[in-house]
């Protein structure tokens, strides 16, 4: 379709290597990398065009105008609006629903209601909260069934002539569903209600038209179409914009102030108060431009056919769940690996180059509906390519292992301090260390020696290790029975697991019983010493 190759050439920082290993950049969903072009262009404009807007008679102020302006007819374009003063120039997103529910409060009165749903981004919640609270509006939220799918009969029950603005997102960041929006446009319509579309997640990946949309506001940032961060857009049909209150007061958005009474400009200016980020909307032209040349038919081809190729790879992972099947789906895979919290799956993933997405995506409702402390999130991008998400599912097939394993060591400390916890005193906890120690087998004679000591502990330690099967195999002896005790219990934990799992543990049951506190400072040494050998041991069988 495109020459992939050339794109990625396109892309400076995709040829950066992570932790020793090639860049694989699946976090689109957050931010897009940037094209060259938009780095070439901020660096012309501070370089050779830099001078405030709308002000000056100078040169340098008509070139930096006439610059930003024509991003604004690109954007025009590009979103099919019919005027390009219905572009509104914000930071991003955020900045856009936050300026159109900020408006809404003075509009809105007790009793009228606005309708989200519960798969909304926090920005296209929170800013509608504030604006209830304000106004005495109250906040309906549509529910999404299993699949993460918008339940329209539900939403249909929730929309009455009461409803005075929809507020919905195009794409779900988390879940990738692509909402039905020109059904539910018709229907916020249809009860008199004015929509506003959350596009954040969309204007990359579809060709847009408002006019045919029929939609009152949309909103996307241009950071996640391979443009710069800081700023954002808000479309707004003419007339409803111009029905509107100001969001910011401040230069720029004014035709005339006096102490007793200040007129407003006319659109877009009156929602543009102070020095915008002009460097940005100048090179975010250079974005748009990037993905005219390709095609938005030809990118969201592209995209579908990774999201399908990921999607069965991923599901031949044994214990992977995804979270997320809607029939009408983008580029976006949240998942959890079965046992696994998907922090640790992201870190494991980053030591091999593999950049995802781990938490709640700021869609905690979401998190909150699934019964999950998060999830990981693969997001993909024009740039990727179907040998990045095998390294990804072989990335994703190492963190398993590591973790399941890393779960055992887990699992061992927590039937330890499980145990613990049953003894009322520390005198029959020290009495079950000592049964330990006399359980323990004598370490043969053969290995009893000197350089199997452990330096600074009050008695003498002794502890040596093999390799058997990729597993690390402890012996451990003390002539004091106690001591011989803390060391059972640490061959109970790191004997018989991998040398990579023993680097990593954190030995936290030491803590949780106790044990540490119970001991003398040169004891609480010597139990150091030996847990930094046994880890000496793991990293010189590892290499
Ligand atoms: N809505 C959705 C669906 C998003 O994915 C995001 C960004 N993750 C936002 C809103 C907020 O965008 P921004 O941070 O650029 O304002």
């Amino acid at each position: 379709m495109f020459d992939i190759h050339e794109i990625r050439e396109g892309f400076p920082i995709l040829k950066q290597k992570v932790n020793g290993h090639n860049l694989v950049y699946f976090d689109n969903g957050a931010s897009t990398q940037k094209h060259q072009s938009v780095i070439d262009s901020v660096n012309k404009y501070y370089s050779y065009e830099n001078a405030n807007v709308h002000r000056g008679v100078h040169f340098l102020s008509g070139l930096a105008t006439d610059k930003f302006e024509e991003t604004r007819t690109t954007i025009q374009e590009f979103i099919g609006a019919k005027y390009a003063h219905e572009i509104i120039f914000t930071k991003g997103t955020t900045d856009a629903i936050n300026l159109v529910a900020n408006a809404y409060r003075s509009i809105l009165k007790s009793g009228d209601e606005i309708l989200i749903s519960e798969m909304e981004h926090h920005s296209n919640i929170v800013p509608w909260q504030l604006c209830c609270q304000a106004s005495g509006a109250n906040l309906k939220v549509a529910p999404i069934n299993e699949n993460g799918e918008l339940d329209l009969d539900k939403l249909k029950k929730l929309i009455s002539k009461k409803t005075k603005l929809v507020a919905i997102t195009h794409i779900s960041n988390t879940l990738g569903t692509i909402n039905p929006v020109d059904e539910i446009i018709s229907l916020s319509h249809s009860v008199g209600a004015k929509i506003l579309i959350d596009g954040a997640q969309a204007a990359a990946h579809f060709k847009l038209n408002m006019q045919k949309m029929n939609v009152d506001f949309y909103c996307f940032s241009a950071h996640k179409l391979y443009g710069p961060t800081g700023v954002g857009v808000l479309y707004g049909k003419e007339d409803i914009l111009n029905m509107l209150p100001p969001y910011q007061g401040g230069g720029e958005m004014i035709q005339d102030v006096s102490f007793t009474k200040t007129t407003y400009a006319c659109l877009p200016h009156k929602f543009e108060a102070g020095t915008p980020n002009i460097a940005g909307v100048v090179s975010f032209k250079s974005a748009i431009d990037f993905i005219t040349s390709l095609g938005l038919e030809k990118i969201k081809l592209h995209e579908e056919e990774l999201l399908n190729y990921a999607t069965d790879k991923i599901l031949q992972i044994n214990g992977i769940k995804i979270y997320g099947n809607a029939k009408n789906k983008s580029g976006i895979i949240s998942f959890i690996l079965k046992d696994t919290h998907p922090y640790d799956v992201g870190l494991i993933l980053d030591k091999m180059g593999v950049a995802i997405r781990t938490g709640n995506h700021c869609t905690q409702p979401i998190m909150d509906k699934f019964n999950l402390p998060g999830t990981a999130r693969i997001s993909l991008a024009i740039y990727n390519t179907k040998e990045e998400i095998d390294v990804c599912i072989n990335a994703i097939q190492k963190a398993k292992k590591c973790c399941y394993k890393m779960s055992t060591i887990n699992k061992i400390q927590q039937e330890i301090i499980d145990e613990f916890n049953m003894f009322e005193d520390w005198m029959q906890k020290y009495e079950y260390i000592i049964d330990m120690g006399k359980e323990l087998p004598p370490i043969e004679q053969k290995y009893k020696l000197e350089k199997n000591l452990i330096r600074g502990c009050q008695s003498r330690v002794w502890l040596h290790a093999e390799v058997k099967n990729d597993r690390l195999i402890f012996y451990g002896d003390s002539d004091a029975i106690m001591t011989k005790g803390i060391v059972a219990l640490l061959l109970r934990v790191l004997s018989e697991q991998s040398p990579e799992d023993i680097i990593g543990s954190k030995l936290d049951f030491l803590d949780k019983i106790g044990l540490k506190e119970q001991l003398s400072a040169t004891r609480a040494n010597g139990l150091a010493s030996m847990v930094k050998q046994m880890k000496i041991y793991a990293l010189a069988y590892n290499n």
